[in-house]
């Protein structure tokens, strides 16, 4: 078996409080969202594609030295069999197991939920379920699958997690966006996704200094505006965590 493999990289996860976590980032996405920080890992490159040995041996060099291992990308989630079996790696050699998803392969994330592999995830919600918006802010629209499809799938994922939300830690990420997802209603219709599932939602800062789209590095967050949105939305969704990322 081989796999996509973009990168291993020690990053530091503040929203689980862990120091010592692993990045795998295994290339490919389905999306091509104009903000993304990651362009370089969204295509499937020849010279990502390595055995899924060499993926194993890559990451036992780096045990010892982290203790939780999180598949992103690009999207993990497309690779579904090399996924599965990197993750069931990790957890036999002591590792906890997360992902970062766009959450539009719920079947894959079903494939790990039935192993147990997975500790916690993170799904990015792009935008609430709209077809403009979500268009938008994802530009996965192509000749294969309309917008609707793929809001489906995410919805699917959305379920999925709380029928599984005792059994892992959950979070949900919305990259706040000037100009394209900022506002407060945006948000609030967002949160009504969300609001009964026992998870953390992330406002994660815009990040200008790498994105898809040339034109969103000359953007950036209004000071303070991420703030008051928390505060915001903290007050309407109270049961609900919501930290800034
Ligand atoms: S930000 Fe969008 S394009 Fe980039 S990896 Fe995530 S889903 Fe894919």
């Amino acid at each position: 078996m081989q796999v996509y493999m973009g990168g291993i990289v020690p990053i530091s996860l503040a929203s689980l409080k862990t120091s010592t976590c692993l990045a795998i980032f295994l290339a490919g996405c389905d999306f091509k969202c104009p903000y993304c920080n990651t362009p370089e890992v969204l295509d499937f490159k020849a010279e990502y594609l390595i055995d899924i040995l060499e993926a194993k041996r890559r990451i036992n060099e780096a045990q010892g030295s982290y203790d939780t291992v999180i598949f992103t990308g690009g999207e993990p989630t497309l690779q579904r069999q090399a996924l599965l079996n990197l993750s069931r790696h990790c957890k036999q050699i002591g590792l906890k197991v997360g992902i970062q998803t766009n959450g539009a392969r719920p079947t894959s994330i079903l494939s790990l939920l039935r192993e147990n592999i997975l500790d916690f995830i993170e799904v990015d919600l792009k935008s609430q379920f709209e077809n403009n918006l979500f268009e938008k802010t994802t530009h996965s629209k192509n000749f294969f699958k309309q917008t609707d499809g793929i809001m489906n799938e995410v919805k699917e994922t959305i379920t999925l997690l709380k029928k599984n939300e005792n059994n892992l830690k959950i979070f949900f990420k919305t990259t706040i966006v000037p100009g394209l997802m900022d506002k407060e209603s945006d948000l609030i219709e967002i949160g009504k996704t969300i609001e009964n599932i026992k998870c953390v939602w992330i406002l994660q800062k815009f990040n200008p200094e790498k994105t898809l789209d040339k034109k969103y590095m000359e953007l950036k967050n209004e000071e303070g505006h991420i703030e008051r949105l928390r505060e915001k939305l903290s007050k309407r969704f109270q049961n609900m965590q919501i930290d800034i990322g």
